[in-house]
């Protein structure tokens, strides 16, 4: 148990009312621009009784872990956070590859104000289509569902990278199917300076574009499927359209 007490000596801290922990870690993937295979490793459980590390007093629960729904002890941890009753956060995102009947029936009897999961590959469409309805069906929000969509990759193993056209249709996608769509730039682990890697399919200007968007034309870095942007993007003829600043109709 960290020793959560000492925070409430610090002006900044002092009403943190969250236990962190990880209950597995490592993943059973190895996706090309993604850190947790190297740091981590192999996915293996860790622990399963999480009420023995929510701090007395703490109202939500957040878990680090990287691929929750791989751990072999998926599913006695969730039960596990229905008897703790508490709000619970998958902070690192759920794999949407392995939402299954039974996982979104599970995870919709928990009190999660966020689902987040991601959106890495073009190709994907049907699989994040099928957990979105999976959720939904079992009565999450889609706008409570939220989606990291990579950008700015490149492997150059494969000499393959999204565009920004690939980008534009990753994020309408998201949009019809009524959730959220948040923006996760690609950076290379050798990386000592944040956002400065540039892929070679796409320009410093067309970066600064995307970021822009999200502060002007999103909300909390993010594109949630407000009526105005959604028409933006759906009837965008290309990438530069799209994220262009034109005023918006409709912003709610
Ligand atoms: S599934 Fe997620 S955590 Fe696992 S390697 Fe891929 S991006 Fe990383």
């Amino acid at each position: 148990m960290p020793a959560y007490d000492i925070l409430k000596d610090v002006e900044k801290w002092k009403d943190w009312n969250s236990s962190i922990l990880f209950t597995s870690r490592g993943c059973i993937r190895d996706c090309p621009f993604c850190a947790v295979p190297k740091i981590e490793g192999k996915m293996r459980s860790i622990l399963t009784d999480v009420e023995n590390y929510v701090h007395g007093g703490h109202k939500q629960v957040i878990l680090w872990d990287n691929n929750f729904l791989a751990s072999p002890d998926w599913k006695e941890v969730l039960e596990n956070l229905q008897e703790i009753g508490l709000k619970i956060d998958f902070n690192q995102g759920l794999d949407a590859r392995l939402i299954d009947e039974e996982k979104a029936k599970m995870l919709a009897d928990l009190k999660i104000p966020v689902v987040r999961m991601a959106y890495d590959r073009v190709g994907e469409k049907n699989i994040i289509k099928n957990a979105v309805n999976l959720l939904a069906k079992h009565g999450i929000n889609r706008r409570k569902i939220l989606f990291y969509v990579l950008y700015n990759f490149y492997d150059e193993d494969q000499s393959y990278g999204d565009t920004p056209d690939i980008f534009l249709t990753k994020t309408r996608d998201i949009q019809e199917l009524g959730c959220v769509s948040y923006p996760m730039r690609f950076e290379p682990l050798t990386s000592l300076k944040k956002n400065q890697y540039i892929s070679p399919f796409w320009t410093a200007e067309e970066l600064e574009m995307v970021a822009k968007a999200r502060r002007v034309l999103g909300y909390g870095g993010a594109f949630p499927p407000y009526e105005g942007l959604v028409n933006k993007f759906k009837n965008a003829k290309d990438f530069d359209d799209a994220f262009s600043l034109h005023p918006l109709k409709n912003k709610n």
